[in-house]
């Protein structure tokens, strides 16, 4: 019985990469970083895995794919997830909120207004004022620092 549940943890894994081959890393025409199946295929990263989890520095998270401007770090806060999280967005127009049915739960994806890359999901256990928490992918974000 061991032995199956290894065979399926290593498919579960081992998909984003090959999907990613196929896609060839572009995204509406345009050229991502690498684990683009996250944001194409609306692919959860592994916690504690990407690049802004623990990210602290002043500034705004863009869309990886178009440079929408997202997220602020006046919103970032520590979860304790593994996932970047906000509890606010920077322009409520640029993050699209949909229905997601996936996995046998009721959850609400997020994607990017403008190119509609997959972000991540909305949860209502973030901290005021809002109480809502934008759980989002690293490889979604690039981020572009306040201080040059
Ligand atoms: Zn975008």
């Amino acid at each position: 019985m061991k032995y199956i549940y290894t065979i399926f943890s290593i498919l579960l894994v081992t998909s984003c990469t090959s999907q990613v081959k196929e896609l060839d890393n572009t995204f509406n025409g345009r050229a991502l970083p690498e684990n683009t199946c996250y944001v194409v295929n609306g692919g959860t990263e592994k916690p504690f895995s990407g690049e802004y989890w623990n990210h602290k520095e002043e500034g705004s998270y863009i869309c990886v794919a178009c440079d929408s401007p997202l997220f602020s770090s006046d919103h970032k806060y520590q979860s304790g997830s593994g996932w970047p999280s906000y509890y606010d967005v920077l322009n409520e127009g640029n993050v699209r909120k949909l229905k997601d049915m996936s996995l046998g739960m009721e959850r609400i994806e997020i994607r990017c207004n403008t190119c509609d890359a997959h972000l991540g999901h909305l949860f209502n256990d973030g901290p005021k004022p809002t109480g809502i928490r934008y759980c989002v992918n690293s490889a979604s974000l690039k981020f572009k620092p306040s201080k040059l």
